[in-house]
């Protein structure tokens, strides 16, 4: 597993790499614009030139954009969509350009539609934002469940890739917060093992391709979708330390979006208790095992 953090892109798509590489990232998310606005920032080839550099030159193996919040794919509104595809497509096309293991997208809310010509809509637009783009890997992040948002469970997940026609650029994001929030209890190896059974069965092993690291505020099925520093939420130090360690995560880019200790996200020390809980799982596990 690739223990990594979301950085700011602020002062350049450079910037990013450097900031990962201070708090001891081998993995990082950005955001490919501002996540709360629709403008897109433009790059020129330049920078997208200068963002390899850096990467190749850095302990960072992989990076992962994250699509802006404002997209709904699943939308009956014909402008949000186009609005929703032009950005998506801007983010695989940035994509492209930086070497992105991955966009991982929330898909949208259905808000009070049903759930089948939803996900048909979705897996329209998601086709068309793969066509107008070249080889970076769409993620589908499962979801909390709140507000009717799509992707809470494997089987939407699962539909909206074939409704896309079934791309294998095509893949998924699971976060650890928001597994907790949908009632797998994933600080336990029972939980692990049936998510990843069921995650497996409905979408397939080979789609896995990211994870996101956050504790949960909230209980376990809370359907709440609330960040919490690793160790320090419901999921805990015991948990992570199973999940963390859990051998079909191994290799994958594992990012934290937590607040950290001033709320400007994960640190330094951030990064080394994962690291610190995953040796530990690793040595629990062998316990286990033997
Ligand atoms: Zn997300
Ligand atoms: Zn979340």
């Amino acid at each position: 597993m690739l223990i990594g953090a979301h950085v700011s892109t602020s002062g350049g798509l450079a910037k990013a790499v450097s900031r990962g590489e201070e708090i001891g990232c081998r993995s990082i998310q950005i955001f490919n614009q501002s996540p709360r606005a629709w403008k897109p920032t433009e790059y020129s080839e330049e920078d997208f030139a200068e963002f390899r550099e850096a990467m190749a030159a850095s302990q960072v193996e992989s990076v992962i954009i994250h699509a802006i919040y404002l997209i709904n794919c699943v939308t009956p509104d014909r402008d949000l969509a186009r609005k929703s595809r032009k950005a998506l497509i801007h983010a695989l096309r940035v994509g492209d350009g930086i070497g992105a293991d991955g966009v991982v997208l929330h898909p949208g809310s259905r808000k009070q539609e049903e759930v089948v010509p939803a996900i048909v809509r979705g897996g329209g637009l998601i086709e068309e934002a793969l066509s107008e783009s070249e080889s970076c890997p769409l993620l589908i992040e499962q979801m909390a469940g709140h507000q009717n948002i799509l992707a809470h469970t494997f089987e939407e997940i699962a539909g909206l890739i074939e409704a896309a026609g079934g791309d294998r650029r095509l893949g998924l994001c699971l976060d650890s917060c928001h597994l907790f929030a949908s009632g797998y209890d994933i600080g336990t190896y029972q939980g692990i093992d049936r998510m990843l059974k069921e995650s497996d069965k409905a979408v397939g092993k080979r789609r896995l391709k990211a994870l996101h690291l956050n504790d949960s505020k909230e209980p376990l099925g809370s359907r709440r979708d609330r960040h919490e520093d690793i160790g320090k939420g419901e999921i805990g130090e015991t948990g992570f330390a199973r999940f963390l360690s859990e051998p079909r995560f191994e290799g994958l880019p594992a990012t934290m979006e937590t607040p950290g200790p001033d709320r400007k996200g994960p640190v330094a020390a951030d990064i080394e208790l994962a690291e610190k809980l995953k040796r530990r799982g690793r040595a629990a596990r062998r316990r286990r095992n033997s």
